[in-house]
């Protein structure tokens, strides 16, 4: 596999490197390729799985980062009034 890669990023014009997969992944993800930058990243993906598992690595981090935002924000989202309750309760 590795070879056929090579020799697919040596002689097809704009045939993306795992290097430039590693550039345009954060664009990817965000949705900012252009159309002609999408098809070349995806093109790359279904013939490389050393980036199947970094693209796949990658959106758990991600996944994982926004599933802690939420954790940190989740105190603000609690009524002011259960607050009052849970003091009372606590100071009983
Ligand atoms: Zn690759």
């Amino acid at each position: 596999m590795l070879v056929i890669k090579r020799l697919m990023t040596r002689y097809m014009p704009g045939m993306l490197t795992c290097q430039q997969v590693d550039r345009f992944l954060y664009d990817y993800h965000e949705g900012q390729l252009s159309f002609a930058e999408n098809i070349k990243f995806k093109f790359h993906l279904s013939m490389c799985t050393d980036c199947q598992a970094y693209v796949s690595g990658y959106k758990q981090t991600i996944a994982s980062i926004k599933a802690s935002e939420q954790i940190e924000q989740r105190p603000e989202k609690i009524p002011e009034d259960l607050v009052q309750a849970i003091l009372k309760s606590i100071k009983r």
